[in-house]
């Protein structure tokens, strides 16, 4: 993850998944092109000889810019929707433990879909096979914008910088906070 939050003109993120982050470089030198506000600002300068720069942790669009609020068909979305647990045992997962199933498999005509995959463990994965009596927890379904921002909320998320939740209103359970290389 970059170091600088980037929020829309309504002081909302710019997006929320992934969430609008970007690196500090590109951070500063929007800002000396007059794109965007700086709320806060590192404690950290970068210095040259000749120099200082300080160094944006959160910025503002000067504009509105509608954000596109298609939900991509991926991997990652369909995890996140399922809230990282199989769909089959219930159990939560690591995404590295985690794989998608079709629930109707492919050999008997299922489809790469919101509606026919599901995340699911090694272990139950293994034991569906080709079975089509068995049925996921949860019928999946495809989730809209907003309803996808509900589910990452739900999600642990490691940020650069403390001051970043009052804009992210996060559950404070699952912020984990990692400062900077440049701290
Ligand atoms: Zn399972």
């Amino acid at each position: 993850m970059g170091e600088v939050l980037v929020l829309n003109a309504d002081v909302q993120p710019y997006r929320w998944n992934p969430l609008s982050v970007v690196s500090w470089k590109w951070g500063i030198k929007s800002y000396y092109l007059g794109k965007i506000d700086v709320l806060e600002w590192y404690a950290h300068e970068c210095r040259s000889p000749s120099t200082r720069i300080k160094i944006p942790s959160v910025v503002i669009l000067h504009e509105y810019h509608r954000a596109r609020l298609r939900v991509n068909f991926t991997k990652r979305n369909i995890f996140i929707r399922d809230l990282h647990r199989c769909q089959y045992c219930g159990k939560a997962f690591p995404v590295i433990e985690l794989t998608c199933d079709h629930v109707l498999p492919r050999s008997h005509g299922g489809q790469n879909s919101w509606e026919n995959i599901v995340t699911c463990c090694r272990g139950c994965n293994r034991r569906k096979g080709q079975r089509t009596d068995i049925r996921p927890l949860r019928e999946p379904r495809e989730l809209d914008y907003w309803e996808m921002v509900h589910a990452v909320k739900q999600m642990q998320i490691t940020v650069p910088d403390p001051r970043w939740q009052q804009y992210l209103q996060w559950p404070g359970e699952l912020v984990k906070i990692r400062h900077p290389h440049f701290l």
